[in-house]
This record gives structure tokens, sequence and C-alpha cells, in this order.
């Protein structure tokens, strides 16, 4: 259990467990503070009427203090709901009605306050934990005890409450820990995508917790920062989500293109994609030097990682490990291996986890799958077939090495009228590659009889006709499977969930309302 894991961390004493870039002070935690900080926090919590099973909210950015809250949680024995920091107080207020929670853990940073619950701001908790002891009795939790309740993120509808217990994340942990062991100590992690979302809540928080290494928060997505802290901080992995992979790449490539190098640049790649991975980094240094010397490896999840993206960072000799899973996974079903990475695949399943394909449909077994959604018995009745696989929703294929492809979503899956299933994400990557798109959404679009294949084109100001844009992507595309029509998107961005995922059914509500 989480508790078990809890119990691990004192015994390391000085050695870093947080550092937290994200105020004007750079601020240090131990693992000795930070097991400290917790057993208070449990106390606090106790102290303010939360009884094991009782439901918490964490609603906040990422930083050490978000995990003091989480673990003072599991330590008294209640219920993590980790709230995606960027969602509104309607929302915060919604899940917590939902879940009854008892007491809410927020930022100071949220405007607006939600006035129906007792609320702790997360920024005071360095100096109301001053005054509280450590708490006399952890909690005992049973594997089988629910440990958090999460939302998923919500890119095609409504989110729902994803019921995860003890074993659950254990099992995961352990899981993804024999199948990429490459972590040890003396890494450090570098924590950007939200840790209220399963993917850097297991890679970027509980994997380092699990080896006593290292991890450093910072406040902001913006490349240069983020190349700062990966330099400054010795980073050695990031979680990744493939959109953050383009921009970091894009910035790389402007500044060469400044230089006049990036012609050169792209050559070299080219030639050095066959060469061993030490020499392709020797080759590379200036561009590594960027980075800091440690800087090794990505991990991209939660959607398709476009195979140019995979390339770009992979003939440099970075490591890029493309997994796959769902909130409702804990989340990792599948991931790459150290020794081999397959740009377009998202590796074999996890050791102790099954995978296979139904109709098409990729279904999911194992003891890090969830048990079911919060008070949602029907929904929790359809994720599952009458033999108890989860149905992931997802379409993919499993290769001759048993690795798996995904395909895209069943729900996004476009049947046109001349009954051929069109794949969307294989559409974007075709387009985010085409000169003048900056960002591109593929729909079905309700035609008599069938779909059409739209495109939305957010532009990146070039001033390029669309016109011109679909003609190339078409000629790269099989005749079923062709664009035949096209938005332009005119706001900055496409609506985006905090892991940076387009949220599709969003578009297509502006569509139908005539944006
Ligand atoms: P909601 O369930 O609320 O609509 P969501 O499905 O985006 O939101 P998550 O659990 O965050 O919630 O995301 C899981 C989904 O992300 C998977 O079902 C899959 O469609 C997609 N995904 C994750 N990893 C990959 C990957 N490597 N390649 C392609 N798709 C991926």
């Amino acid at each position: 259990t989480l508790i078990d894991l809890f119990g691990t961390f004192g015994a390391l004493g000085d050695k870093t467990a947080f550092v937290n870039r994200t105020g004007v002070r750079r601020l240090v935690v131990s693992y000795r503070e930070f097991h400290d900080l917790a057993l208070r926090m449990a106390n606090l919590l106790a102290q303010k009427g939360v009884v094991p099973g009782d439901r918490v909210l964490i609603w906040g950015p990422n930083s050490s203090w978000w995990a003091v809250a989480y673990w003072g949680i599991v330590v008294r024995g209640a219920i993590a709901v980790p709230v995606d920091f960027m969602s509104d107080s309607a929302r915060a207020d919604s899940i917590r009605n939902l879940t009854n929670a008892t007491i809410v853990l927020q930022s100071r940073f949220k405007a607006e306050r939600m006035t129906t619950a007792a609320s702790l701001l997360l920024e005071d908790l360095p100096y109301l934990l001053e005054d509280v002891q450590p708490i006399g009795e952890i909690a005992s939790a049973a594997p089988d005890d629910t440990a958090q309740l999460i939302y998923t993120s919500g890119t095609t509808g409504t989110p729902k409450g994803v019921i995860l217990s003890h074993k659950n994340l254990i099992a995961n942990l352990t899981q993804i820990n024999t199948q990429v062991p490459i972590i040890t100590s003396r890494f450090t992690f570098l924590s950007l995508l939200p840790l209220s979302h399963m993917f850097e809540q297991m890679g970027g928080l509980f994997t380092p917790l699990y080896h006593g290494a290292a991890i450093v928060y910072l406040r902001t997505l913006k490349p240069s920062a983020i190349m700062d802290a990966l330099g400054e901080e010795d980073i050695y992995v990031i979680m990744s989500v493939p959109r953050l992979m383009q921009l970091l790449k894009t910035t790389i490539e402007r500044e060469l293109e400044e230089k006049h190098l990036l012609g050169l640049f792209r050559s070299l790649a080219r030639l050095a994609a066959s060469f061993p991975k030490e020499v392709r980094r020797t080759l590379f240094f200036p561009v590594q030097k960027k980075f800091g010397r440690n800087f090794t490896v990505f991990v991209s999840g939660g959607a398709p990682l476009e195979p140019e993206v995979f390339t770009f960072w992979s003939n440099m000799g970075f490591t890029v490990l493309e997994g796959y899973g769902l909130t409702e996974t804990s989340p990792v079903l599948c991931v790459n291996t150290m020794e081999r990475q397959v740009a377009g695949a998202v590796g074999p399943p996890l050791p102790g986890v099954q995978v296979k394909i139904e109709g098409k449909e990729v279904l999911a077994r194992g003891d890090n799958i969830f048990p079911g959604y919060y008070e949602n018995e029907q929904a929790s009745r359809d994720a599952f077939t009458s033999d108890g696989w989860f149905r992931t929703g997802d379409l993919g294929e499993i290769g001759p090495d048993g690795w798996l492809v995904i395909k895209g979503r069943e729900k996004e899956l476009i049947v046109t009228g001349s009954g051929v299933n069109v794949y969307p994400d294989e559409l974007e990557a075709v387009l985010n590659k085409v000169p003048g798109v900056k960002e591109s959404c593929v729909i079905g679009v309700e035609r008599g009889g069938g779909e059409e294949v739209h495109a939305v084109l957010l532009l990146d100001g070039s001033g390029k006709a669309p016109e011109a844009i679909i003609g190339q992507a078409n000629k790269s595309l099989d005749t079923l499977q062709r664009i035949t029509g096209y938005t332009i998107w005119n706001e900055p961005e496409f609506p985006k969930t905090t892991t940076l995922k387009i949220k599709k059914f969003a578009v297509k509500e502006a569509l139908k309302k005539g944006v």
C-alpha cells in the first residue's frame, strides 16, 4: 500500500526529495523533512475533523506542498481527490460536491474561492504545520481500499471519477519500474505536467519517491525556463506530452535558424541516425549542453507522439520512451523499453498487464486496472466486458513483435460515406507537418449517410492559403481518406486540457455554433 511506501521515506534522511523553483527562492526539502511534514499534515487534517475514509480535495499547482498534502492525506487514511489546477471554482466545487469532500486544500493563486467548504491554503502550510505535532498513529490500509479518486482529463466529454485502490497504484509502480528500470536515487526528475493527472503523478512523483530520487518543480511550461532548469538542476528525465516535445523542438530549430545552422543540423541529424546512441550524443554536444549533461530521457504519453518529433530527439541521442495508458489503468499499460524504441508504437505491455484486441478495440487486464467509476454504476458496467476485460475505448493493433500501436479513439473514428475508417490522429500528423499550419484538429462532420472528413486549422500567420494546405496534405493521403472540408480556427489556441490535449468535443461544439 501507499502507507508501506511512505514508511521508506524517513530512512532516506538528508537526501533531497524536492526542489521548488516555483517562488523567489529555490527551496529544498529533504526526505526526512518531507516525512515529518506529511506526519504533521496528517495531524492537521485530523484536527480539522478529517477521519479515515473522508475525501480531501487538492487543488493547486505542482510543488512540494502538493506532495506534502497528498501524503498527509494518505497517512490520515483519507482519500485524495486531486483536482486540475486550471479548473475554475465551479468545477472544483462540483467535484467537491460529487465526492462529498470534508476539506479542500487549495492554492491562493485561484482568485475565486469556494465558499461551500472548509478550505486550507497550500501556501499557508509551511507555518500551519510548524504549530502541529506529527500524528501519533499512522492509518492502516488494505490493498483494495480506495487510495484516491481522480477525474479524467475530459478530452471526450464530461470527466468521470476514477477510483484507484492502493493495490492499483502500487501494482503500476512496480510494473513500470520492472519494465524500465532506469531510475536510481542519483537521478533528478523535472516535474512539469500537472500532478492532478495520473501520468505525472505516477511517473513524476511516485516513481522518484520509490527510488529515493529528487524532484524539481517549476511553475511554467515556457521552453526557455524548462531548458534553464534542465541544465541548472542536472535533470535526467522528464515526463512529457507530445506537444511539449514539439514546442522544445521548435525552440531549438528557431535558434539554429537564426544562426543559419538549421540546414546543416538537419543533414547531420539524418546522417547520424544510424550511429550508436553515444556517438549521436557526442555529435550533438552543443544541443545536449543546453539541456545539461545528464539529461537523457523523455517519457512521452497521453497522446500520440508524431514520428517526426520522435525522430528529431532520438537522432540526437536522447532516449524517447513512448508509453500508453489511461487514468483508469493507474495509468500505464504499455511502454517502449530502454533497449528498443520504435516510432509510432507504444511498446509491449508491462509485466503483469495483458492486452488484446477485440474488434479493433484495445482491451486490458491487470492489477493496475481500476475497480470502477465513482458512483456511476452504468459507466462502470460499460467499462468492462462480461469476462472482466477493461475496454479502453482506443483502437489499436498488436504487431508480430507483440508491440501495441494505437490508431486512435473509437469515439473519434470517422466513418465516411463510402464506409472507410479514417483515423483523425493520422491526418493531424500529416497536416501538422504542412508549412503554414500551427496545429490541426480533424473531426467527422455528419453529411447524409456518413461523415465528412473535416479539418479545423490553426494557421501560423505565414499567410499560406488554406486550400493549398489541404491540397498538400491530401497529396500524401489515400484517396478515400482525403480531407473534404475545412474551417479556420480564429482563436490563438485550441481549447486544451492541462496535459495539452485538444478538447475535441469543445471544437465540435464551437463549430456547431458557427465559429
Ligand atoms: P476523458 O476520458 O475524460 O475523455 P482522456 O481520455 O483524455 O479524458 P486520460 O486518461 O488522460 O483521459 O487519457 C487517456 C487517453 O489518452 C487514452 O485513452 C488514449 O486515447 C490517449 N493516449 C494515451 N497515451 C497515448 C499514446 N501514447 N498514443 C495515443 N494515444 C494515447
